[in-house]
């Protein structure tokens, strides 16, 4: 087993990381930056090494401090959470090259993923279910560009090969529009990722987001754990996830999941993934895949029973994997709201101080948060502060749960999007289930247009 792990990560996720190590015994370095000093799993870390100043570029990505840090510490490997250096290849080469494990894929499947045109050309080979598109970067050639979207049908979206975190993209409504958006995003996608290779996809009006989980050993085996549903959204970013997705039937899982199982065989992938796909009338399409543990990972344990840090962990120290595919049993329902540190009506960001905290409890109730009563937000990092999960017998129970859990959960002293996680739960279309990945967007632009028209 591994001996000792760097946390290079901050907040829940590093406190996550920290418990699955402490639970094999695995000794755990933290790696803060200076205001990060208070952190809680700084104080329950074996020892903590402070790497740079709060921007994160002279400390979070750092990657010369973070692998000084695992030499000073003989440390044997490095988890990288989510966020910051996880899906960058260069770092798992340099970890690597340095001579210790990364916790996660080998660089080039990192690398791969990370093209998108290349990703979803080696998923369309493996059988992966993909949008009908360009297949491929577009060329300069306008004529043959216009084909293309006829061929694919408007409305097509263009979208920037290296891109990432929803940007790079530009959806095309007539052909009147194409070329100059063709241009526009290639210029776009240059200047914010030193790459203007685009493709184009059929624009799908009204999908759902359902992404399937899956780990494999990079040894010949790989299993998938079903899937979680992340429509919820604003500005792409996912809100409230759940798991199993609601109208998913067991055939439509197990058809997806061995189609994600075959194609992770076939690429060698190592470690924990997620193959993201819009889903619209009955049928998935790939969008992307992530190459590391994800911030919904906890409704997918929720349901299976299965700790995902500690399958990285183990997959890292070179065991097969240990979970056959039958031993995948889906139990109940589970579901994540995210809490952020930022006003519930405007979602600008809102730091400070914690004065009082107070965390829900009871059956099926989790909490995943670095924060505790005396805690200050820092203002130089993503604002989400934790994630409230539940877990219930049924859908049902687990929104029951939650929304008794959000009514019990206290932070004082800084505002929270607690209140909007309330209005969420008590939304008749959450509750129904099964809404598109626009449905959180158009209510909260119908909220804000009926409060104007009290004024
Ligand atoms: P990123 O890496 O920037 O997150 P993705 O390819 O995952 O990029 O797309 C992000 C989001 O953009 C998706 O969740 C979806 O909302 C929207 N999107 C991307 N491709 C399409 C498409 N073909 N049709 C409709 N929406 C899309």
């Amino acid at each position: 087993m591994l001996d000792k792990v760097v946390i290079a990560n901050r907040g829940e996720i590093a406190l996550r990381i920290l418990r699955a190590c402490h639970a094999l015994g695995i000794r755990t370095v933290a790696v803060h930056s200076t205001v990060d000093r208070n952190l809680k799993h700084v104080a329950m870390a074996d020892e903590s090494v402070c790497i740079g100043p709060a921007p994160s570029p002279q400390s979070y990505l750092d990657m010369a401090s973070i692998i000084a840090a695992a030499e000073v510490t003989d440390a044997q490997a490095i988890h990288p959470g989510y966020g910051f250096l996880a899906e960058n290849a260069d770092f798992a080469e340099r970890v690597e090259q340095s001579g210790f494990v990364f916790i996660g894929p080998k660089a080039d499947t990192i690398r791969m993923m990370g093209d998108k045109v290349e990703a979803i050309r080696a998923m369309k080979e493996a059988g992966v279910p993909c949008v009908p598109g360009s297949g491929g970067p577009l060329g300069d050639d306008p004529a043959e560009n216009v084909r293309i979207a006829r061929e694919i049908g408007y409305p097509v979206i263009v979208k920037a090969s290296g891109g990432g975190g929803g940007r790079g993209m530009r959806v095309v409504q007539t052909e009147a529009a194409l070329v100059n958006a063709i241009a526009t995003t290639k210029q776009e996608a240059k200047a914010a990722f030193g790459n203007d290779m685009v493709y184009m996809e059929k624009f799908l009006e009204n999908p759902r987001h359902i992404e399937i989980q899956v780990l494999a050993d990079g040894q010949g085996h790989a299993i998938h754990l079903g899937e979680r549903d992340c429509s919820m959204q604003r500005r792409h970013q996912k809100v409230v996830e759940e798991a199993p997705a609601p109208g998913i039937t067991p055939e439509m899982r197990e058809e997806i999941g061995r189609v994600c199982v075959e194609a992770c065989l076939r690429i060698g992938y190592r470690g924990a993934g997620t193959f993201e796909f819009l889903f619209e009338d009955g049928r998935f399409y790939f969008i992307e895949m992530n190459t590391r543990i994800q911030v919904e990972h906890p409704v997918t344990e929720m349901v299976t029973g299965i700790d995902l840090i500690r399958e990285q962990l183990m997959i890292a120290a070179g065991r097969p994997l240990s979970i056959r595919q039958e031993d995948v049993v889906l139990r109940g329902h589970a579901i994540e709201c995210r809490i952020n540190a930022e006003d519930p009506d405007s979602f600008l960001p809102c730091p400070g101080r914690i004065q009082h905290f107070h965390a829900p409890g009871g059956p099926g109730v989790r909490v995943d948060s670095h924060v505790y009563e005396g805690y200050t937000v820092p203002a130089n990092y993503d604002s989400m502060i934790g994630k409230l999960i539940v877990h219930g017998a049924d859908r049902e129970q687990a929104i029951c749960r939650m929304r008794v859990a959000l009514s019990e959960m206290v932070i004082d002293g800084i505002r929270t999007n607690i209140p909007l996680q309330q209005r969420i739960l008590a939304d008749t279309g959450f509750e129904e289930g099964g809404r598109n990945i626009h449905y959180l967007e158009k209510r909260l632009a119908e909220r804000k247009e009926k409060s104007l028209s009290l004024l």
